[in-house]
């Protein structure tokens, strides 16, 4: 399916990532968000990254302007009624999301595929929320999302192979490495790593070594960019064990019991980056 412009709902840190990395492969994005001030945002946003590029020559600034122009910003759904695609990034709710796809079943054309790029919710459970499950598919985007080469993309129970390969062949065209995986919680990715972080919270409250020990093992032994510990606090300690709360009651499996020590700093707020300290502390 050669796509010319596609929906994206959410203009939040993903939505305006997944429009410009769109817009800059010539695809048109017709960008929605119920707050007027976050779509401002997020073209904001895309201007600066575009601008960025420009002035380290990897975009001349006829591109960048073409590829802005290519961006479309509204907040009625109705301005994706002829989409052949939308991708769904707003906030991660379950009950939110179920909305926002009954909203966009009764909306786009029978042939339109929606895609949502949920971190943790089950494809399985969107897709049986709207009368075309086939054509519901899970395409998960990393953060930053010009930067990051993966997508995963998510097969729910009832997608379909055409589905699967059109979603396949857009990521594809937009210069990502996709690899696809079945619906379970937490997919493939975050499966593995945010255990591994959890069990480097373990290592560190056993005294095991200090953090910054742990964090130059990983990376020098494993050859990870960063460190497990340095890792929670760029994603945020609440998210971290948020993730591990879903596993353990998902899987009622103990292995993905969160350390208490996790549970310990997010109650007093070490929440990482975003509030100035997690295990490290950061200069505000
Ligand atoms: P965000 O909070 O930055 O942005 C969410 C946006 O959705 C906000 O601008 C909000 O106004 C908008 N929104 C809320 N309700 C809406 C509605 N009914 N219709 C249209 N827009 C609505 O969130 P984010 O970090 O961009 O995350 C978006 C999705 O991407 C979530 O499902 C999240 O799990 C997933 N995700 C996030 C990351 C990450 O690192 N941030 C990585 C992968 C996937």
């Amino acid at each position: 399916m050669g796509i010319q412009t596609l929906g994206v709902i959410g203009a939040g840190t993903m939505g305006h990532g997944i429009a410009q990395t769109c817009a800059v492969k010539g695809i048109g994005v017709v960008m929605v968000d119920v707050n007027d001030a976050a779509l401002q945002r997020g073209l904001a946003g895309i201007a600066a990254n575009l601008d960025r590029l420009v002035n380290k020559d990897k975009l001349t600034a006829q591109a960048r302007d073409a590829a802005l122009g290519r961006v479309r910003t509204a907040t009625a759904y109705a301005e994706l009624a002829g989409c052949p695609l939308v991708i769904e990034a707003a906030t991660e709710n379950p009950a939110l999301k179920l909305k926002i796809l009954q909203q966009l079943d009764a909306l786009l054309p029978p042939a339109a595929l929606i895609a949502s790029n949920t971190s943790s919710i089950s494809i399985t459970q969107l897709a049986a929320a709207t009368q075309r499950p086939d054509r519901v598919i899970g395409m998960h985007f990393f953060n930053p999302v010009p930067v990051m080469a993966l997508v995963e993309i998510i097969r729910g129970l009832q997608t379909s192979d055409a589905t699967h390969d059109a979603v396949h062949a857009l990521a594809q065209a937009l210069g990502k490495t996709p690899v696809t995986v079945k619906n379970a919680p937490g997919f493939v990715v975050n499966r593995i790593l945010v255990p591994m972080i959890n069990e480097a919270f373990f290592v560190l409250s056993e005294g095991l070594a200090s953090a910054e020990d742990i964090d130059a093992g990983m990376r020098l032994g494993c050859n990870h960019p960063i460190g497990p510990l340095a890792l929670a606090d760029m994603v945020g300690l609440d998210v971290c064990l948020a993730v591990m709360e879903v596993y353990v009651a998902q899987f009622a499996d103990s292995k993905y019991r969160p350390c208490p020590l996790l549970r310990e700093m997010v109650a007093a707020g070490w929440l990482g980056r975003k509030s100035g300290r997690g295990v490290y502390r950061y200069g505000h």
